[in-house]
């Protein structure tokens, strides 16, 4: 049986080689590749190379079809602005397909047009036998002395429907799984890097009997700017993905193009966590943005903020806030983390990065907060400048910051608005401050360290860095490659080491949401995003233990006691430390009953989250009701889930595994739990469980593994944990 092969077919006859036939295609040919059960096939005719399908050979199941054009290249003609768009399958003068060592290339050369006749498109394929995977290496060649490469849009690929509820799994957020999209309107676009699309992986899959699907790997160790799409087209049951890539000096003729990393097609027979796990196998090898780990996980980020467990958020000066944070601190009996808006006497959004000075007693309630179990991390934004940041007047912008804000095409600046308004009414203008430039990153520095040395705080939030996507900076003074490539990160990444060497011991850095490419540099990432329906634990599954994560928003309205509830569940079964909640709000009697119970058992488990890694969450069969609530992400905002959240966490070191359900609902919920036990590294035929309820031990005893498949009352509004052991 041949496994992995390459075969060599003309026409329509079946004649297999060795793979030792490249030729010009003057006539259709037809490609077949296999890399263990993943095929693909491609034809190439005249002027072009078409995929027609990728296919699971095990189940027989087509996982892509013919249609989307392997890549598009958008060129742009520098002298006159003229815009083009090639693709592969046709237009070339020249289409070539040869072995290449462990997989094959194709090449596009010879456009017949002028001056486009000098690209030269090279794709690079390796057969990964073991992993049914097919890795991926697009090169373009630039010999045109007046076109640029503007866009390199690659793979694209138009996904089958495997089955009636075929699941897409897509980075936003946590990772977002929905169903059934090949028969609706369906459009998710990502860019990357940013909270809403915070990994460089994609899946379509079916579940059941018969589990297949394709994983799409952009293992880009850089983490350069690009966008991760999918669109469905329901006439023709298919979903469109496609990746697609700015170029670096995307202005200037005669730039050539490489895609960063490897482009992985694999087989995936699994789900998001299969998925999950792939990727995470290759961003703890390749990424560099992993950071170092040990046996208690980040050494570089100190204990308290490893431990921590519960967050709170409000503003003001000091007599605004600290008498109910303190409140909530005595509450609770346990440490606390105290995200601080407004403690600057700018307005907030406004007149940006002049946050000093503080308010009236900062640096006190800083101290006193701290003396009583608070952990204090005030609130700077990472990469705006406001464009009149005198109140009104433009104070120190065009004299000062305007050289390093990122300028666009025309050399403006890139500017944003968010709400806030000059004392005029006129809306307050922010401009984009370019990472790589001396200025910006000299500016954060003395802020945050400002803020650590003078004031005291044990934290600084940096906002906006690990949330918005990079912009295309045009500025040619600023020294990196114009438009897109692999500046962006880095630029941070410098800015961000600079502060880590020189800040003092114990204290920590955080960012909002949840960006991959920054993971190193921060100790915390803001979940506060994490709000849609469909989310599953992706990025915990990828990153627990390598960042903290913590601060959902929590909102109010008709079903906020549940939204609640359904929130702090899900943060817990995701590993995140609870909150960020507005203390006076988490203090009702109603809401800090259920915060106190999850709070106590992340608390008592802390350990697992922060040296452990997530495991696959266990499944419940019965009759597991779902709750719905209305969670105001933004306007109404039904989310739906089940009942009982599940979540499992090992230390795998310890073969220990912690199993969390978290009824939120307000009634009692019967059902099985269905545990993979080798799964989680138990074989033995019994096992010791010690169970807890609320956060109180409830028993501790050996387990024939037959019987943790009896059915197993959840009362309403608990939090059950087990940690099972051989
Ligand atoms: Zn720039």
């Amino acid at each position: 049986m041949i496994v992995a092969g390459f075969w060599f077919v003309s026409g329509l006859g079946a004649a297999a080689a060795d793979g030792s036939k490249p030729g010009t295609a003057a006539s259709a040919e037809i490609y077949r590749f296999a890399a263990g059960d993943l095929e693909a096939v491609f034809r190439t005719a005249a002027g072009g190379i078409q995929l027609e399908s990728i296919e699971d050979a095990r189940t027989r199941t087509a996982l892509a079809v013919k249609g989307a054009p392997l890549f598009s290249l958008h060129m742009r003609r520098v002298s006159n602005g003229e815009e083009r768009m090639l693709t592969a399958s046709d237009g070339w003068g020249k289409t070539s397909a040869g072995s290449s060592r462990g997989g094959f290339v194709f090449e596009w050369a010879a456009f017949p047009e002028g001056e486009l006749a000098g690209l030269t498109v090279r794709a690079t394929a390796r057969l990964d036998a073991p992993e049914s995977a097919i890795r991926w290496a697009l090169d373009v060649e630039n010999r045109s002395a007046d076109w640029s490469v503007r866009r390199c849009v690659f793979p694209q690929l138009d996904l089958a429907e495997t089955s009636e509820d075929g699941a897409l799994l897509f980075p936003r957020g946590p990772g977002e799984v929905q169903r059934g999209a090949w028969r609706r309107e369906f459009h998710y676009r990502g860019n990357y890097p940013s909270g809403w699309c915070s990994m460089q992986f994609l899946a379509a899959y079916r579940e059941g009997a018969s589990p297949t699907g394709l994983y799409v790997g952009l293992h880009d160790p850089w983490g350069s700017t690009k966008h991760l799409d999918f669109l469905s087209t329901p006439k023709s049951r298919t979903v469109r993905l496609s990746v697609d890539v700015p170029a670096a000096d995307m202005n200037q003729a005669g730039n050539d193009f490489r895609s960063s990393g490897e482009v992985v097609w694999r087989l995936l027979r699994g789900d998001w966590y299969d998925a999950a796990r792939i990727y995470r196998s290759w961003a703890r090898k390749e990424a560099r943005w992993w950071p170092s780990l040990g046996p208690e996980g980040r050494a570089d980020t100190p204990l308290w903020m490893r431990e921590l467990s519960a967050w709170v958020m409000t503003g003001g000066a000091p007599e605004e806030c600290l008498p109910a944070v303190k409140a909530f601190r005595a509450a609770l009996g346990l440490p606390v983390g105290f995200h601080w808006y407004r403690w600057h006497q700018i307005p907030f959004d406004n007149d940006y990065p002049h946050y000093f000075p503080t308010k009236t007693g900062f640096a006190q309630g800083v101290g006193e907060l701290q003396r009583a179990g608070v952990c204090v991390m005030p609130y700077i934004n990472g990469r705006l400048w406001d464009s009149k940041d005198g109140g009104a007047e433009d104070l120190e912008f065009s004299r000062v910051a305007l050289g390093a804000a990122t300028k666009k095409e025309d050399g403006q600046p890139f500017l944003e608005q968010y709400g806030s308004k000059e004392t005029n009414g006129e809306p307050v203008s922010l401009a984009v401050m370019c990472p790589a430039t001396k200025l910006w990153k000299d500016r954060v520095r003395d802020i945050v360290l400002r803020l650590q040395r003078d004031e005291g705080t044990l934290g600084v939030y940096i906002d906006q860095i690990a949330a918005a996507a990079p912009a295309l900076c045009m500025d040619k003074d600023h020294g990196h490659p114009l438009g897109g490539g692999r500046w962006w990160t880095q630029g941070y990444w410098d800015l961000l080491d600079a502060i880590r060497v020189a800040m003092p011991p114990g204290r920590v850095l955080t960012s909002e949401c949840n960006a991959e490419s920054f993971v190193r540099w921060f100790d915390g990432y803001l979940t506060w995003h994490w709000q849609y329906p469909g989310q599953v634990p992706a990025f915990p599954a990828i990153y627990g233990g390598a960042v903290q994560m913590f601060g959902r928003a929590y909102r109010g309205g008709p079903t906020q006691d549940l939204a609640m509830r359904m929130k702090a569940g899900q943060q817990l079964v995701f590993g995140e430390q609870i909150g960020w909640f507005d203390p006076k709000q988490a203090v009702e009697p109603q809401n800090l009953e259920f915060l106190r119970k999850v709070i106590q058992v992340r608390w008592n488990h802390r350990r697992y989250f922060y040296a452990g890694e997530m495991s696959r969450p266990p499944r419940l069969s019965g009759d597991v009701p779902q709750v719905r609530a209305d969670w105001q992400w933004s306007g109404e905002w039904p989310v739906t889930t089940d009942a009982v959240l599940t979540g499992a966490w090992r230390l795998p070191a310890e073969n220990r595994v912690l199993l969390l359900f978290a009824n939120v609902s307000d009634s009692a919920v019967k059902a099985r739990c269905v545990l993979d036990l080798e799964e989680y590294g138990l074989t033995q035929s019994q096992v010791r469980r010690v169970s807890s309820l609320d956060g109180v031990k409830s028993s501790d005893e050996l387990f024939a593994v037959e019987r943790l498949a009896e059915p197993i009352e959840f009362a309403a509004k608990s939090v059950a944990a087990w940690e099972l052991t051989p």
